[in-house]
């Protein structure tokens, strides 16, 4: 596994628990990467939530547990 790949992993940690953590983005390490739940259609128990470059667009998906659910 390579190091971005890692460092995504150690991102999507953080970002699972504190939507607010300021993590730098692992493919220009010069953004923050910010958060975004999109739900998934007919799966209410789960969200696909967006982790996005605020410098160079680059993201990666997160498929978690629907932390708004009742
Ligand atoms: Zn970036």
């Amino acid at each position: 596994m390579d190091s971005k790949a890692r460092k995504w992993i150690a991102a999507a940690n953080v970002l699972r628990e504190n939507t607010s953590a300021i993590v730098i983005c692992p493919e220009c390490n010069v953004g923050h990467l910010h958060v975004k739940d999109e739900l998934i259609p007919n799966w209410d128990s789960k969200i696909d939530r967006f982790m996005i470059c605020d410098n160079c667009g680059k993201y990666n998906i997160l498929t978690m547990e629907n932390p708004h659910q009742e």
